[in-house]
Parts: C-alpha cells; sequence; structure tokens
C-alpha cells in the first residue's frame, strides 16, 4: 500500500519552497520501486542512475535559480515513445533489444521542462490490449488487487502512478488506453484531441486514432502535463496548429449554468453498482449548478465493432515494417527472404498482435475492403455525427469509463470479443477524435470505478475544467489503493 502519495503539483511547491531536493524525490520514486515493482511489474525498464544524474542537475539548476515549475520531478514513460539511450519494447519481443537514436516529442517537451524520466512502464504488446496481458514481459498487477488486472494498454503507467512510485506517467489511447486503465487503478487518465499532441517518436499502432495521454493522480497535474507536450510539430503533419489555450486558467472556471449530457444508451446493461456511483457523480455537477441532461447516440452498439475493424486495418499497415531487417528481431537460420519475414513475424510477435495483424489484413483484403473496412470508416462517420449533434445540446458529456472494475488476471484473456466490449465507453472518442478524461469517482465491490467525460474537438480546456471542479468537490481521487485516504 502506498504510504503517501503527492500529486506534481504538490512535489512543485514542495521544491520551490526547498523542503525538499529533485535528489530527495528521485531517490524516494527509485526506492518506491524497488519495494513494490517485483511485485506490480510495471516497468520494463528502470534507468536509476541517469535519473539521478539529471536529478543532480536539476538542484543545480533550481540553486541558480533556473528552474522552471515542475523541473527535478520524477515520472515514467509508457514503453511506446521512443527514447534516445534507452530501449524502446513496446512490450514486444520483436524491439526488446530496440534503443531508437532520437526521442518522442512528447519525452523531448517532458525532458526540456525539467522532468526527470525514472523508467520505461509495461504495457499490452503494441498498445493492443485491455488487460495489460498481452505484454511480452509479463502482467501488471493492479495496485488495488494484484489478483486483477490494472487495465490496459498504459497498466505499468496507471499502476505506478496509483501505487505512488511515480506522481505521473505517460500513456497512449488508440481506443480507451490512457482512460480504461486510469479507472481501473482510481487515478486520473486524460486523452487529448486527435491531433493536439504530437505522435512523432510514438510507435504506432492505428495513426487514425492514436493519441498521447497523461495518467496522473488529479485533472489539474494533466493540466501541467498537457500544457508542456500540446502544440504544434512540424514532424507529425497531423498534429494540429491551433494555439494551445492556458490550462491551468481554465481549471478554476465554475461549471454553475452548463449543460452535461449523459447518453440514455450508456446504461443499457450496466452493472448496477456502477451506475449508482455515476448518478452521485453527476449529483455532485447538480449541487455546482450544472444541469444533467439525456442525450443519444443511438449508434453506440456499433462503437466496438468499427474500432475493431479500423484499428487492426491501420495496425496491419503499421507494423509491416517489423520484418526482421529493419527495426529489432531477427530470426536466424531463415534461408530466404520469405522465410525471414515468416520467422521473424511468427516468433516476434505475441498472439494479440497476429490476430489483429490477420484482421486487419482481411479486412483490408481485394475481397472484402467494400464490406468491412469502407463499411467501417462510414459508420465511424455516423458515431462522429452522433457525438457532434450531442455537443449543439450540451457542453460536456458524462458517464462511465468501464462496464466494470477491474477483472481478474485471466478472466477474459482467452475470450477477445469479451476483452473488446472492455471498450464499449471508451472507443468513440477516439473515432471522432474527441478529448476525454477519466477521473475517479467511487468504489464498487472496493475497487475503483471511473467517470468519464469527453468534451468537442479542441475543448481540452473545458474537459479538464469539468474534471477539476469535480475534484474540487469530490475525495475518490485521494483514496490510496487498499481504500484508505
Ligand atoms: N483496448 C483497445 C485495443 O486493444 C485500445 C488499446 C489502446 O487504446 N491502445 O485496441
Amino acid at each position: 500500500m502506498a504510504e503517501q502519495r503527492h500529486t506534481l503539483a504538490e512535489m512543485a511547491r514542495l521544491l520551490e519552497s526547498g523542503a525538499i531536493s529533485s535528489r530527495e524525490l528521485t531517490e524516494a520514486s527509485l526506492a518506491r520501486i524497488e519495494a513494490r515493482d517485483s511485485e506490480l511489474n510495471a516497468f520494463i525498464t528502470v534507468t536509476a542512475e541517469t535519473a539521478l544524474a539529471a536529478a543532480d542537475r536539476a538542484d543545480q539548476q533550481r540553486a541558480k535559480g533556473n528552474a522552471g515549475p515542475l523541473t527535478g520531478i520524477p515520472i515514467a514513460q509508457k514503453d511506446i515513445f521512443c527514447t534516445a539511450g534507452v530501449a524502446t519494447t513496446c512490450a514486444s519481443r520483436m524491439l526488446e533489444n530496440f534503443v531508437s537514436p532520437y526521442d518522442a516529442t512528447v519525452v523531448e517537451r517532458l525532458n526540456a521542462a525539467g522532468l526527470i524520466s525514472v523508467g520505461k512502464t509495461n504495457m499490452d504488446e503494441f498498445a493492443m490490449g485491455s488487460s495489460n496481458e498481452t505484454s511480452y514481459f509479463g502482467a501488471v498487477k493492479n495496485p488495488w488487487d494484484p489478483a486483477r488486472s490494472p487495465g490496459g494498454s498504459s497498466g505499468g503507467s496507471a499502476a505506478a502512478v496509483a501505487a505512488g512510485l511515480v506522481p505521473m506517467a505517460t500513456g497512449t489511447d488508440t481506443g480507451g488506453s490512457v482512460r480504461q486503465p486510469a479507472a481501473l487503478c482510481g487515478i486520473t487518465g486524460f486523452k487529448p484531441s486527435y491531433g493536439r499532441v504530437s505522435r512523432y517518436g510514438m510507435i504506432a499502432f492505428a495513426s487514425s486514432l492514436d493519441q498521447a495521454g497523461v495518467l496522473a493522480l488529479t485533472a489539474e497535474d494533466a493540466a501541467l502535463i498537457t500544457q508542456l507536450i500540446a502544440g504544434f510539430d512540424e514532424r507529425d503533419s497531423t498534429c494540429s496548429d491551433q494555439p494551445v489555450p492556458d490550462y491551468m486558467a481554465a481549471l478554476a472556471s465554475s461549471v454553475a449554468g452548463k449543460k452535461i449530457g449523459v447518453p440514455t444508451e450508456y446504461f443499457d446493461g450496466l452493472d448496477d453498482n456502477c451506475a449508482q456511483a455515476m448518478h452521485a457523480a453527476f449529483d455532485v455537477y447538480r449541487q455546482l449548478g450544472a444541469e444533467i441532461i439525456d442525450v443519444h447516440l443511438p449508434n453506440l452498439p456499433l462503437a466496438v465493432p468499427t474500432y475493431y475493424v479500423v484499428s487492426p486495418a491501420e495496425a496491419s499497415s503499421n507494423l509491416s515494417r517489423f520484418d526482421g531487417i529493419r527495426f529489432g528481431y531477427r530470426a536466424d537460420g531463415a534461408e530466404d527472404i520469405e522465410s525471414l519475414y515468416k520467422q521473424t513475424r511468427s516468433v516476434g510477435f505475441g498472439d494479440e498482435v497476429k490476430r489483429r495483424i490477420m484482421t486487419g489484413t482481411y479486412v483490408l483484403s481485394a475481397g472484402y475492403y467494400d464490406a468491412y473496412y469502407l463499411k467501417a470508416q462510414k459508420v465511424r462517420q455516423l458515431i462522429s455525427n452522433d457525438m457532434a449533434r450531442c455537443f449543439e445540446q450540451v457542453d460536456i458529456i458524462a458517464g462511465p469509463t468501464t462496464p466494470t472494475p477491474a477483472f481478474r488476471l485471466g478472466e477474459k484473456v482467452d475470450d477477445p470479443v469479451q476483452m473488446y466490449l472492455n471498450d464499449i465507453y471508451t472507443v468513440s472518442a477516439n473515432l471522432a477524435g474527441l478529448p476525454g478524461i477519466s477521473v475517479p469517482c467511487g468504489l464498487v465491490d472496493g475497487l475503483p470505478v471511473g467517470l468519464q467525460l469527453i468534451g468537442p474537438h479542441f475543448a481540452e480546456a473545458a474537459v479538464l475544467n469539468f474534471a477539476h471542479q469535480y475534484q474540487l468537490h469530490s475525495d475518490w481521487h485521494k483514496l490510496l489503493p487498499g481504500g484508505t485516504n
């Protein structure tokens, strides 16, 4: 159990006042990793030496008066972000020994702000999964109950933050991989709009859906980090050049008079206890003067099937680069190029990745393209239109992040369809490119559940504002794994 967790904002204040040094914070983070991670398996790589050296540099900078507010705070990077000189495995055997020659833009920007990476977090292989069980490096354990999944695919980042190993870790969200593990580990997970954060150096899964995000203890911390990573990058042609607003300034706005839309379809078949937790959260917003309004997402039942056509299609194309020639693992003893490809990919990829490549290749094949891929793209537009229609009526959409609290490791891993259905509440935001956040809003059977808020395109400030206002008036985000405050 975490004895104490500090938010980024708290750590920044402690550093500023001189109450603690970056060296001490970094040593404490490394000590907690040492104490807890053999059980949790949240990290694939720990970079203790470089982190301590960076901490000493941060302390010197601060002494000279040239530190930024977050300089010297230890964090972690999901192992899908390229880090120069440190292995980037994507939790795959294929990239087990891959060292990128450059930093991802997200990594570069966090480094530039003085944040210190203590290591790379475990994840589902190539971010494909909802339980963190597809990692080549083994499943991550949920700090609330080690027999349960932390959620996926950014499960290592979520577990590391929930257990107080680091105050914040990066994640990526293609169909829910920031929001879902945040919900299941009782922390805050924020996915900005598609195009808000550069994807440069973030290993591609499904390029029209992938977006970098933040796993942290509070919406305020998510705002602090989003402020740093958002914004134009010429190295990603899909990265928007819209100016980045002041997210911190937006947090304080009142939500009185604002309209929150709750899709009635969200409650079809939702676990009763989860539904109760959602209604309690809506009551908090009512007390703050917001209005709760029924809205409709008629195509919601099509979201999971659509996502599981579009994302494997893109994955099959993106992962064709892992052929044994250009990146990572290469099978020994192949006789010709064809067998080199086959053997490398047979051994280098795990079962779920192979399933996605096969599905993706199938839906893109000449005979089935119209029936599956093209159809899915049309339905994707319908889903996007449904969301846009809601935003004509309301400021934000609210509902659950997941259908249930954390499930047991092993419970769904042999049934891909059951596993995919976990994503019912999260994939629409990716299909439509919208920003979404999950904040802790209750316990069900002693396990955390998340409230999801989804906003219009590029309304990050509004999403963070709604989440922050809720956290000012609730204590769920302060609960430590084990349920103590
Ligand atoms: N669970 C979804 C999938 O397996 C989403 C993963 C993600 O967002 N990276 O595709």
